[in-house]
């Protein structure tokens, strides 16, 4: 009965939308189903568990030295990565 050509455009979730959210999906600041969502996008692809991965890691190195500001430079790399990712193919 499952019809796999037929994207599902509620279910579905891009990199896009992803990357848009990441910071509210780190913070959780979304709403549960939101949040379920993108993490179900997350489990499957690996560009945005690696942007998830680094992100998160950056609040805990925020929590630790008690700043407010992310340093907007690792920030800058890890979208910058992740354009490279995208837009490159592969990367050795
Ligand atoms: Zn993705």
């Amino acid at each position: 009965m499952t019809d796999t050509t037929h994207p599902d455009p509620i279910e579905g979730c891009r990199c896009e939308e992803m990357l848009e959210h990441l910071f509210e999906y780190v913070d959780s600041e979304m709403t549960v189903e939101d949040s379920a969502r993108l993490h179900r996008h997350v489990e499957e692809c690996a560009t945005c568990q690696e942007a998830t991965d680094a992100e998160t890691r950056v609040r805990l190195l925020l929590r630790r030295s008690c700043q407010e500001v992310a340093p907007s430079t690792l920030r800058l790399r890890v979208i910058t990565q992740i354009g490279v990712l995208r837009g490159g193919g592969t990367i050795r």
